[in-house]
């Protein structure tokens, strides 16, 4: 029976594992788990707020050992957090964070979904983050994931009292126990009914803490009513106990330092009832997760249950037939639960994990090769798919197709045995494609939320990609199996070997600035670089510069012709600030084609080992800021830490700013420098600071002036405690109130004075948060000068420490620098030069 009806369905659900699936075939011990999956039809759905809240080890338990449909909802991407790999943040982050959820997942077979929200930072209570989310905004997101996936059972990470610690916790604690009561009712959220149906999930959990030393006895009183479930459990099939394939995957979250330890032996975890009916023994109990869970689902779940129990890991290939019939049966299938009306959420997933489960038993590899890793709206680019079978079922290569692409040649022919057929597409991108910029950052975001204009993007890890083919393969049975992979670019790596990235849909040419922030402390004129790289353009193009118009621009524009793809020029602008006065506005580069077509894009490649790589283009231009700025000095030595761009502000206000390496530090003459700085997290990450750290000291008391910016004490704590002259402590307080107001203890101190006055102005449209890792103690030779605090707490003067020492001055700061110098924050540029002159 054909089955191409379902060609559109399977067109939107094979993607999502579709990148990783058509690298390797599964082994036949991963065979043998998943063809016992397909005879289960039940869900689970976890719920936390950020990427690394989740209970990895139980998502791989309920994936592999109880063979469910398991997704994690993570309420944001992380985009707020710090990153210990590189200086990427806000948005940028959010994306290596999203792809290590999905490096995760792909360890421990979960499916990984996001609301809208975004990370705007740590927050202290639930009230607060509601009220920057959108508190319906964010429901209608996790209701919207409940509809679509229509999970059995909801499990919570974080409880809804605030034991969770941050307010985004138990957030997502709070909309799970919400989103339970609404998704079934059809007066909630009405528009998405266009789209899905309502759901009543049958239970929802909470899932206590129990990791580390001080785990939970199953006799303890207060676990008494709670259900359990062991995380320690072994599969032999794997060779594996969940918690360990756990700690692999929440290793995957390297930007977050969480290389986690392997633990093994039974490790209980407990689940407390918030919602739906008892149950005695089983978070799962009186769910049927057969296939007679539907009218005519029988026969499918006779035969897979057939397939299964005969599977030789021998002769895979011998389960084909047994497949085959599944693959027919499913097209029996009624889709009328009394429960849920006009839908079956299983066939589609069912099938695509058995389309999975007959590639791996034939030994299918399906290989789709574009010629370069990108091309742009109205370009062509070729693409060869090599399909090839390695058993001796009779399968026939029927179509290789893409919607974008002539119907090919040389297909309708029998696949032998190991032997591969190649055909070649030429695909011809419409003019109209959007680009591949990830579906969430294509509009401005709100404070709180991206803004998504898609309804059915939403709640989705990544874009659909943007070019997918389809392969279908018939057999000697008339029966069809469509496959779905996107095209892809692969290329060699020295060290690393064979990498592969979609092929992605860019802007014609891009247009980088040299900086995001560009200062000007005098009415002086500055160089503007502007970095052009051409995708596509085959005609010359014009570029400029937008700037307000009491700005200047030397020259008015640029003409450029190209010759090669993939071609990089550098073009230089003189910007003229305004004679008199102080003036804000944004610079932008612009690309104007031959056509007429204007383009505004500026392209961030983002490449780590663990994750793919992939590209994000922005189009906000930067920043151009005029305000008089005094320095004094002219040298400063940077002990750059985790990551951030504080030298280039410090270097747009004219300093020359010299990265310090290890040998510097451990050899250089620091004498040389009228100030050092450390940047955020040097003292996590550079370990260097364990045995240099005295002659900085030793550089301070001969006269030099060091700042020291915030250090975490969490996970791991400091290189060195307290580094310095004097003791202080530092502990995990934040100021996260970006507008909390900020009280001069000392408004004569020559840090608010010398070389600039400070204003209260200067505190005004700061970003993120005011400071972090604050000291709550400190020797008595250290100064404090200013004091802040969040909305009903104490006053915090410990964010900012001053001594002299010797013949120098000492600082430690926990204000967010890092994140107000890159936003061009005017204030915080006065602040930071007057600590950095500090004498
Ligand atoms: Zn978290």
């Amino acid at each position: 029976m054909k089955t191409i009806r379902n060609l559109v369905a399977l067109f939107v659900l094979c993607l999502a594992s579709a990148l990783a699936a058509q690298q390797k075939s599964l082994d036949a011990a991963q065979l043998q788990l998943a063809l016992r999956k397909l005879n289960v039809l039940g869900s689970a759905l976890y719920v936390a707020a950020h990427p690394d809240d989740e209970n990895t080890a139980l998502i791989a338990y309920l994936s592999n050992e109880r063979l469910l449909r398991t997704g994690y909802l993570s309420m944001n991407r992380g985009d707020g957090g710090q990153n210990l790999l590189g200086n990427e943040k806000g948005e940028l982050l959010g994306l290596i964070r999203t792809q290590e959820l999905l490096a995760a997942r792909r360890i421990d077979g979960g499916e990984q979904f996001f609301t809208r929200a975004l990370d705007f930072g740590f927050s202290k209570n639930p009230q607060e983050t509601m009220a920057i989310w959108g508190h319906d905004t964010i429901l209608a997101d996790v209701v919207w994931t409940i509809r679509r996936f229509q999970p059995d059972v909801i499990i919570t990470r974080f409880p809804t009292t605030g034991e969770g610690g941050h307010g985004h916790h138990t957030a997502s604690a709070i909309l799970a126990v919400e989103a339970f009561k609404t998704a079934g009712d059809a007066t909630k959220f009405p528009e998405q009914l266009k789209y899905v149906t309502t759901w009543q999930p049958k239970r929802l959990f909470f899932n206590r803490f129990s990791f580390g030393p001080q785990a939970i006895k199953p006799d303890d009183p207060s676990v008494a009513k709670s259900l359990h479930l062991d995380l320690g459990t072994f599969n032999p099939l794997l060779g594996r106990a969940y918690s360990e394939i756990a700690a692999e995957g929440r290793s995957m979250h390297k930007s977050q330092g969480f290389g986690a330890a392997e633990r093994r032996g039974s490790i209980l975890n407990y689940f407390d009832l918030l919602d739906g009916p008892p149950a005695k023994a089983d978070l799962f109990e009186g769910i049927d997760q057969s296939w007679s869970r539907y009218a005519g689902g029988e026969l499918a779940g006779k035969i897979l249950q057939q397939a299964s129990d005969s599977f030789d890991p021998k002769a895979p290939a011998k389960t084909l037939p047994l497949l085959l019939q599944a693959w027919e049966a499913m097209d029996r299938v009624g889709a009328r639960p009394e429960w849920a009306p006009n839908v079956n959420p299983w066939i589609e997933v069912k099938r695509r994990d058995l389309a999975e489960a007959i590639r791996g038993c034939a030994g299918i590899s399906i290989d789709v090769a574009a010629g370069d890793s990108a091309v742009v709206p109205g370009g062509e680019i070729p693409v060869s798919v090599t399909v090839l079978n390695r058993s001796d079922y009779p399968f026939i290569l029927q179509t290789v197709a893409s919607r974008y692409a002539n119907p090919s040649k040389g297909v309708g022919r029998k696949l032998e045995n190991n032997q591969p057929i190649k055909t070649d597409l030429t695909i011809k991108v419409p003019e109209d494609l959007p680009t591949s910029q990830p579906y969430w950052l294509r509009n401005p975001a709100t404070k709180g939320t991206f803004v998504v204009a898609d309804q059915q993007l939403i709640g989705l890890a990544e874009n659909p990609p943007s070019i997918p083919l389809v392969v279908s393969l018939d057999d000697n049975q008339m029966h069809t199996i469509l496959f779905t992979v996107p095209a892809v670019f692969r290329w060699t790596d020295a060290v690393l070997g064979e990498r592969v990235r979609n092929l992605e849909v860019v802007p014609a040419v891009t247009a980088n600035l040299g900086a995001h922030v560009y200062f000007f402390p005098e009415a002086q004129p500055k160089n503007v670089t502007v970095s052009l790289k051409n995708f596509g353009a085959t005609d010359p193009v014009t570029v400029r510069l937008l700037v307000p118009s009491d700005w200047k621009i030397d020259p008015i524009s640029v003409p450029v012709t190209f010759t090669a793809k993939g071609e990089e020029k550098r073009l230089m602008f003189a910007v003229t600030p305004p004679l008199k006065g102080e003036s804000t506005g944004a610079i932008t580069a612009e690309v104007e084609l031959k056509s007429g077509k204007k383009l505004h894009e500026g392209v961030t490649n983002i490449d780590y080992p663990h994750i793919p790589a992939q590209r994000v283009f922005d189009g906000g231009g930067s920043k151009l800021i005029r305000v008089d700025v005094k320095k004094r000095g002219t040298h400063i030595g940077y002990v750059m830490g985790s990551g951030d761009e504080v030298p280039e502000a410090l270097r747009q206000v004219g300093y020359d700013v010299t990265l310090l390496t290890d040998t510097d530090l451990e050899r250089a003459d620091l004498g040389k420098y009228d100030a050092v700085v450390t940047g955020v997290r040097a003292y996590n990450t550079r370990q260097i600071l364990k045995t240099t750290n005295a002659k900085l000291l030793d550089y301070v008391k001969a006269g030099g002036t060091l700042v020291v910016q915030y250090s975490s004490t969490s996970p791991q704590p400091m290189l060195i405690p307290a580094p310095g002259p004097y003791p202080f402590k530092v502990t995990s307080d934040r100021v996260t109130v970006e507008e909390a107001p900020v009280t001069l203890l000392k408004p004569d101190h020559a840090l608010f004075n010398v070389p600039n006055k400070i204003v209260s102005k200067d505190f005004d449209g700061w970003v993120q948060e005011r400071g972090l890792y604050f000291t709550n103690a400190w020797d008595p030779q250290y100064e404090t000068v200013m004091a802040t605090n969040d909305p009903g707490e104490e006053s915090k003067p410990g964010g900012e420490l001053f001594a002299r020492y010797g013949k120098g001055v000492y600082i430690y700061t926990s204000y967010a620098w890092f994140r107000q110098l890159p936003a061009g924050v005017p204030g915080a540029y006065k602040l930071f030069v007057n600590l950095v002159s500090a004498r």
